[in-house]
């Protein structure tokens, strides 16, 4: 009787409920997202709830957003999205496009945004790359020449194919095209490389937390130009739930526009307040380390990049196939003798690639036994 009660979901009468919490067994993750969340982390967030209408709330959010205004680059208000980032990346252009949208694509997520902004029934371009190749300021000056765009999008670092695009350059163009918003998605970028959104001049900035922040999903964190909010107010049929202007006024009293994930947020705080622990410079400085860790080993292991150099991502790798190893063996060796796993490869990418994650609570230590294990898991795959 005891076996069942301790072996299934169901409640033993009277027992604590944390003794009875189905548990699955903690297979460590090496995707680019979700990404491995800490133990300190996970229990930061089991803490008693609050009204988000309270005092404590309030606390809460004034409390995070100096951290976060630092992280972000900017002294503009950074907004709490209880949403995964497609929240705020359908949200921008429900706010900002009035006219037409030239959507950067160079992989599934930045493909899938121009097949979003059709579907919010805008007029929208794609500029398209092979998946793989980055994205150029040049081509992007051309299409924007045309005088046909009121918007951009831009990922800067596209996670399916392990490329990061110049946004440096790319946010250059916006001195020359200030009445075009532009739009980035720095969802598994931010907290990796330095981005100063007010420095950049960019409209929108935003980032989900299950990524390079390492909380688990949904909340994301963005940030909106006065431009932007001008913008906004001018268009109609904004709705509500991704509304910029009601997170602006309920901004300004330390609340968000509906009832958020406040558990998350809790998490968050605690992550922000390991990133100040640790320093931003530090961070990146770690994040480049362990990036460099992965590419040492790929280039040992007689592997090749998908993404050129110089355009390649530092919060994870996507190693090319070269070698046509079957990668899926690889990873289900990895799960079953090092309870790890890896990225297969996305969409038709699948097996042709491999995608290692370094973002978030990684240390040298983990990486190092990430990639012994790999070590062990490609000789057995390729020994099969
Ligand atoms: C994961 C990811 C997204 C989508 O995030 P959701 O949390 O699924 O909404 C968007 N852009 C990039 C670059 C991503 O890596």
């Amino acid at each position: 009787m005891f076996h069942y009660y301790r072996d299934s979901s169901v409640r033993r009468p009277g027992a604590a409920v944390s003794e009875n919490l189905p548990m699955s067994k903690h297979i460590k993750l090496f995707i680019p997202g979700p990404v491995e969340v800490s133990p300190d982390t996970m229990a930061a967030m089991s803490q008693p709830m609050v009204g988000h209408r309270s005092k404590d709330f309030q606390n809460l959010y004034a409390e995070i957003q100096p951290h976060l205004q630092a992280l972000l680059g900017t002294s503009q208000q950074v907004f709490l999205s209880t949403s995964s980032a497609w929240g705020v990346m359908e949200g921008s252009l429900r706010n900002l496009v009035a006219k037409k949208v030239l959507n950067c694509c160079c992989g599934a997520f930045s493909d899938k945004w121009f097949d979003v902004a059709k579907k919010c029934g805008k007029q929208a371009e794609s500029y398209q790359v092979e998946w793989g190749q980055p994205i150029l300021a040049s081509e992007i000056d051309r299409r924007l020449a045309t005088g046909e765009f009121d918007a951009l999008t831009l990922i800067h670092n596209e996670t399916s194919t392990g490329v990061m695009s110049p946004l440096t350059e790319i946010a250059a163009l916006k001195k020359k095209y200030p009445d075009v918003m532009f739009i980035v998605d720095a969802v598994s970028s931010l907290s990796v490389v330095p981005i100063a959104f007010d420095d950049l001049g960019i409209d929108v900035l935003l980032a989900g937390t299950q990524k390079a922040l390492a909380l688990p999903p949904g909340l994301a964190v963005f940030t909106v130009s006065n431009a932007a909010f001008e913008r906004a107010a001018t268009i109609k049929d904004r709705g509500y739930y991704f509304d910029f202007i009601e997170f602006r006024s309920n901004g300004e009293k330390s609340m968000t526009p509906s009832t958020p994930c406040i558990s998350l947020i809790y998490g968050l705080r605690h992550q922000l307040q390991k990133f100040a622990a640790e320093g931003l410079q530090a961070r990146y400085a770690r994040h480049s380390r362990l990036n460099g860790m992965v590419h040492d080993w790929v280039r040992k292991n007689g592997f090749e990049f998908l993404a050129p150099e110089g355009y390649r991502s530092v919060s994870l790798t996507c190693v090319k196939n070269n070698r046509e190893i079957d990668v899926a063996k690889m990873n289900s060796l990895l799960k079953a003798n090092h309870s790890m796993i890896i990225d297969g490869g996305y969409g038709k990418l699948k097996g042709l690639t491999f995608r290692i994650s370094n973002m978030g609570d990684e240390s040298d230590q983990t990486i190092s036994t990430l990639l012994a294990a790999l070590d062990d898991s490609l000789a057995q795959a390729s020994a099969l």
